[in-house]
């Protein structure tokens, strides 16, 4: 097993390697339960931990992993640059406060958390280069679309490594995911489980039925045999042990094609295109 296993790792274009499943740790607020939820999670074998400045725990999840058993080179942290912080001089500034928060030197994956107009090329440059220091292993965005890939290409000498989106089984992005892969760009699931959405669809209950697993195994299965990285969260200590009991069965080539024949185009969180023109969330 590689020292950054969940269960398969993905390679990331510049060379680094991406744990295929992490832990989203959106809305944890309170040390004592995230210090039980990454207990749980790391000895159900996550090592990938993504946290945002939006969601003002970088402290505490800084403080779990500090106080857990893995040394630094064990896990994987993504955090995310908020669309205040945007701009150059505010992203590097911003930065260096998320690894004070986080207690490290340097994060794994460091995210532009949503395109916006108005520092849109800016925030790239310092995204560069603080990948060149050392301060972000790598690079990557939240949220683009193919347009702004396309425009952040005209001027970035370095291309983003993973685009993480919105992405569960009626909001499965086909078109986005293959635009991704086009450009060696991993797609990972942000809201994998839809945030609930899915878990009482009468296709996905049928084969979860059959196969004796939960549905929420199911989804997170077909996402990662579609080779798509995915982020689950639950604070709930028997759900993050179910999320990542998904490497002991597989989906026939039927219940993957009747999976992806459930996209409605239907989104749980915001239009990108949206907050890019807005300059917000
Ligand atoms: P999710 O799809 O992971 O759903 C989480 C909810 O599903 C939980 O609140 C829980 O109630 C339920 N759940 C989890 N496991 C379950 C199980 N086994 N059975 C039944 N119910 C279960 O949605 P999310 O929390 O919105 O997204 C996951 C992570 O993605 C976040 O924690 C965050 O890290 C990241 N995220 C990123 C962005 C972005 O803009 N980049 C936006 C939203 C979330």
């Amino acid at each position: 097993m590689t020292q950054l296993s969940m269960k398969d790792t993905l390679k990331l274009a510049d060379g680094n390697q991406l744990p295929q499943e992490g832990f989203g740790v959106y809305k944890l607020t309170d040390q004592d339960v995230m210090d039980q939820v990454i207990n749980t999670a790391i000895e159900a074998g996550y090592r990938l931990f993504d946290t945002a400045q939006l969601y003002e725990n970088e402290d505490l999840l800084g403080n779990s992993l500090q106080a857990s058993e893995l040394t630094r080179d064990q896990y994987f942290i993504t955090t995310k640059v908020a669309e205040n912080n945007q701009g150059y001089d505010k992203t590097i500034t911003s930065v260096q406060k998320s690894l004070d928060l986080l207690k490290t030197d340097y994060v794994d994956l460091l995210l532009v958390h949503w395109p916006i107009h108005t520092e849109f090329f800016e925030t790239w440059r310092a995204f560069e280069d603080l990948k060149a220091q050392g301060l972000a292993k790598s690079i990557g965005v939240s949220n683009f679309h193919q347009t702004h890939l396309q425009y952040l290409a005209t001027k970035a000498h370095e291309m983003p490594v993973v685009n993480q989106i919105e992405l569960h089984p009626y909001f499965s992005q086909p078109t986005m995911r293959a635009f991704d892969v086009s450009q060696n760009i991993v797609t990972q699931a942000w809201s994998p489980l839809g945030r609930g959405l899915e878990l009482n669809d009468d296709i996905i209950n049928g084969i979860a039925t059959k196969l004796g697993k939960s549905s929420a195994q199911v989804i997170l299965r077909w996402e990662i045999q579609n080779g798509i990285a995915v982020i689950p969260k639950s604070a709930n200590p028997k759900r993050v042990v179910e999320n990542a009991s998904i490497y002991d069965f597989e989906l026939s080539d039927e219940e993957m094609a009747a999976i992806n024949s459930l996209n409605k185009n239907q989104r749980t969180g915001h239009d990108p295109e949206l907050v890019y023109e807005q300059a917000h969330q």
